[in-house]
Formats: structure tokens, sequence, C-alpha cells
């Protein structure tokens, strides 16, 4: 949801759509410099979310890469970090989502180690947020696109306020068949045995516009690409996706919308009996 014209926005958008959860960048998506919410805008976040009764997800900006062998793009992706932090802290948002970024190169336990390093150096000041690391789609020298890489993290890192965000066209992207009865148990069954499915607390929904193993992170309208409905369908007959916070990240074009992808998700969840 947009925040353009002030953060309460998104929460009055998600719920005059009648949306259970949402997901907003707290300050600019495309810049270094992260504002703090003004006073007047938080408190009417807060109304929102109460009056609407709907959960607020944040996401970390793109920019931010805490896996950087470059030490001031590190240096500053952590002051962006404890920005975000603060702002979900002053905002009453209890989970930001975080993408493991890249490690140009220098391989993944360097990246893993940067990561490490970072979310321990910040970890005293979580107060009530949970940082949810989301797998990546396996894009060149991507971390976390595999759920092995991912809880290496998540088990090096100290606090316990750690969890996952478990995105199907990354999954898909990176060579996870989720369309497959098989591949879809052998997936689940990596994040149970390895991180724990207690520990996934969202899961953004989207198709991908690009086959399985591309490693392009192209989200695409809910049974309209690759992994379509009958992969959705599949998705959900693991009984341990039938609950919980899903976000779709879909795009808005001439092929569909929020609403119509809104449509699409319960059109798949009625068909599967959830
Ligand atoms: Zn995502």
């Amino acid at each position: 949801m947009s925040i353009s014209g002030g953060i309460s926005n998104s929460a009055l958008e998600a719920g005059e759509n009648g949306f259970g959860a949402f997901q907003l960048f707290t300050a600019s998506s495309r810049s270094w410099k992260q504002n703090k919410p003004d006073k007047d805008d938080a408190a009417l976040f807060s109304d929102y979310l109460r009056k609407y009764d709907t959960v607020p997800f944040s996401h970390i900006p793109y920019l931010c890469n805490l896996a950087s062998p470059n030490k001031d793009v590190f240096d500053k992706s952590i002051e962006m970090l404890r920005a975000n932090i603060d702002n979900c802290n002053e905002l009453n948002v209890r989970y930001l989502v975080l993408h493991l970024g890249s490690h140009l190169g220098e391989g993944f336990e360097f990246g893993a180690r940067n990561i490490i390093r970072a979310i321990d150096s910040v970890s005293k000041d979580l107060g009530k947020l949970t940082i949810l690391f989301e797998n990546t789609s396996g894009y060149t020298n991507n971390v976390g696109a595999k759920f092995s890489e991912i809880a290496t993290i998540v088990n090096g890192i100290g606090t316990k306020n750690i969890g996952i965000c478990l995105d199907t066209c990354h999954a898909f992207a990176a060579g996870y068949d989720i369309r497959d009865k098989g591949s879809l148990k052998a997936m689940v069954d990596e994040i149970d045995d390895r991180i724990g499915m207690d520990k996934l607390k969202l899961v953004h929904l989207n198709d991908s516009k690009f086959d399985l193993g591309s490693t392009k992170d192209r989200h695409w309208h809910i049974g309209k690409g690759f992994i379509g409905e009958k992969g959705f369908e599949n998705f959900f007959s693991e009984k341990r996706f039938r609950q919980g916070c899903f976000v779709m990240e879909t795009p808005v074009n001439e092929d569909g919308n929020d609403s119509s992808n809104k449509r699409a998700f319960l059109k798949i969840i009625e068909k599967c009996g959830i």
C-alpha cells in the first residue's frame, strides 16, 4: 500500500478494501534518507489499524544491502535498518521484511557473516519488532534463495526476534516447484527442519512472470503467471500454509489490479475448501 500523502493512507486504503493484512514502506522506498513519521499521521495510522482490524507489515527499501562488501553501502544499510526499526516501533508495526541482499561476488559465507554482524549490532533496539528474512529469486550473487542459506543466517543470530517471509514468486524463480506436490513438500520440510515453520510469519503471495528456475524477480497476477491457479491450489493443499498472513505484491496494469488479484486469491482458497 502506498504512503503517498501520509503513512496513515496505507492503513486507510487497506481497511477500505477489506484487506486483513497489508505491507508498507515507513519512509521513501527509493532514497537512503528515511524520514521519521509525522506524529499526527502516526496517531491516525494507529486509529485506522484499530478501526479496520488490519495487520501492518513493513518492508525495508531495496537499497539496503547488509551483505555488501562495500563498507560505505554496508554502513548506510545499517543506518537505514536502524531508522526502519525506529519507525516500525513508533507505528506499532511488529514485523519488518528484509531482503538478504547481494554479496557482489564475495561468496555466501562472506555475505552471511556481514548480515549476522549487522543484525546483532541492532538487536538490542528491536523491542517488540521481529525481522523477517525474505527468500530471494536466486539472481547472481543474491543471498538467501535457498532456505538452507537462510537457516544458516537465522541460526547464527543471537536474538530471538527473527522470522522468515516466504515469497512464492521468488521460491519458484529459485527452482522450488511449488506446483508439484513432492517439490512443495520438500520445500516445506526444508523450512521446517532447518528453521521451523513457527518462524514463518508472512507469505508474499505472488505469481511469476517467468518460468521455474528463471532467477528473475518478476511478480505477476495471481493465477495468470507460470505458477497459475493450479499451482496455487497445490500450494494451499499444504496444511501448514492454511493459516497466517498473506500479502500480495502484484502489479497494477492492463492485466489486473489489487481487486482482481484479491478475487483470484479468494476463488483459489474457496476451491481448496479454506
Ligand atoms: Zn516479496
